[in-house]
């Protein structure tokens, strides 16, 4: 054993082939180096085992080169990585919420360099990040002033802070929601320095039950936060924003509505349920509207004010403002996708997540059959089949969209298939229905369906090759 150890090539002799030069050309010397040396235990290992299957390679230099450039090109993956969605959930949390517009990708490439994030170019001067996006976000909501920051949740502590610390805010028994990963609105309140004033009942709250807190003093500030991750129906009742604004107009108290979705479209363009949006909050009167950037508004992760132009103003001066500040690559994104609604004709078409909420059904059949017929082509039987995604980002609860996926059983098992489609080149991910892998075409970005073929054949003949 010790004789079989003393014949494997030394990490020098190794490192002065040419096939090694090649691999220190492409990523240094320092992890070709590293990726030997764990060629090199991997043999001594298989050595120690009495593995016959190496056994004719102690020698062989070409054998060390193969598995040090496996090495690298495992390193070389990066963590966070493209995943194509093949859930049919629109807006994923757990795979990054919206796909950007092409516009926004090329402003977030072209700013990622130096800017004038902060840098007035007409004066030669000092300028505010806080500038970027307003006009935009005033024409298209009719604000008078908007802030962006890091995200929606940011967006909401700032807003508390800004109108309730030291003091009360208003909330109805039946929004005291979690809006998701534990971030609750009570305890967002506290963590504000506001102190919460519950009023109504959770099915029921009228606009009187505010009217009583505000006018005791008790409360000097009003939230309403949209139920926009759950539906409440039955024996129910609300004040609505413009109740609300009149309260707050008597007493002299904002009124902030924690809207979350970030729809800007009407919602029949995307062939969905209407759902409340910022401007039609400011068109009613709220002081302030928060709503997210990578929701329904289809552009990079940011929470974004919008409101009367004092209120706001204290927001920018707020010290949490700085802890909550927004990166300029997400600035450029946000300002690109904002643009895009500037033609309210087009903007559905490009910005992918609503072109795939509002994708007509006859042609998602299409792109799945054309799945299937390339599958079918190389002998993989799979079935075309109508199914149900969701819009996502815990935006329309219980409204389902209608959909087509391709679904398919695997050699080895939906199961091993699904694991083997997650952990290739580009990732796929779907959804295991009754024992069966399903690919739903709608959330699949143009040209992804070939990718998505591609990946599965690989995976079919791999196992074939393997049994
Ligand atoms: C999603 C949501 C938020 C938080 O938005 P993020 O962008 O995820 O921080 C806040 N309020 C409501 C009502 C929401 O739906």
């Amino acid at each position: 054993m010790s004789d079989a150890r003393s014949r494997i090539p030394s990490i020098d002799a190794l490192l002065s082939s040419p096939e090694a030069g090649a691999m220190m050309a492409d990523v240094g010397r320092e992890q070709v180096t590293n990726a030997f040396r764990t060629a090199v235990s991997d043999m001594r290992s298989a050595i120690a085992r009495r593995d016959p299957s190496l056994a004719g390679f102690v020698e062989d230099p070409a054998w060390y080169v193969q598995r040090a450039s496996a090495v690298l090109s495992a390193a070389a993956v990066p963590g966070l990585r493209r995943v194509i969605n093949a859930t049919g959930v629109v807006l994923h949390t757990n795979l990054g919420r919206a796909p950007l517009a092409d516009e926004a990708l090329e402003a977030m490439r072209s700013t990622a360099m130096y800017s004038n994030l902060e840098f007035d170019l007409a004066e030669g001067v000092r300028g505010s990040r806080y500038a970027h996006c307003v006009q935009l976000l005033r024409d298209l909501t009719g604000a008078d002033d908007a802030l962006v920051v890091n995200n929606a949740a940011g967006a909401l502590v700032l807003s508390m802070s800004t109108v309730g610390m030291g003091s009360g805010v208003a909330v109805s028994r039946g929004e005291l929601v979690e809006i998701g990963g534990g971030f609750r609105i009570p305890e967002v309140i506290e963590r504000s320095g506001a102190s919460l004033v519950e009023v109504g009942s959770t099915n029921r709250t009228r606009p009187v039950d505010y009217e009583a807190v505000v006018e005791s003093g008790e409360a000097t500030a009003i939230l309403k936060v949209h139920r926009s991750n759950f539906r409440m129906t039955g024996f129910t009742e609300e004040a609505s924003v413009g109740d609300l604004v009149d309260i707050g107009a008597r007493h002299g108290v904002p009124v902030v509505h924690d809207l979350g979705s970030g729809l800007m479209v009407p919602a029949e363009t995307l062939g969905l349920p209407e759902e409340p949006r910022a401007s039609a909050s400011i068109a009613a009167g709220a002081d302030a509207v928060v709503v997210s950037g990578d929701k329904l508004m289809g552009g990079p992760q940011a929470g974004v004010i919008v409101g009367r132009a004092e209120l706001i103003e204290r927001m920018r001066k707020n010290p949490l403002c700085r802890a909550l500040r927004v990166d300029k690559v997400t600035l450029a994104g946000l300002e690109a996708t904002l643009r895009l609604y500037l033609d309210p004709e087009r903007v559905v078409s490009r910005i992918p997540s609503l072109r795939m909420l509002a994708e007509d059904e006859d042609a998602l059949r299409a792109v799945a059959e054309e799945v299937a017929g390339m599958l079918e082509a190389r002998g993989i039987t799979c079935e075309v089949v109508p199914t149900r995604g969701a819009v996502g980002g815990g935006t329309y609860p219980g409204c389902e969209l209608s959909s087509w996926a391709v679904q398919l059983a695997g050699p080895r098992g939906a199961q091993a298939l699904a694991r083997e489609l997650r952990t290739g080149a580009p990732p796929v991910v779907g959804r295991i229905v009754e024992d069966r892998l399903r690919l739903d075409v709608r959330t699949l970005l143009p040209g992804e369906h070939e990718l998505v073929a591609g990946r599965i054949l690989e995976a079919f003949t791999s196992s074939g090759s393997e049994t």
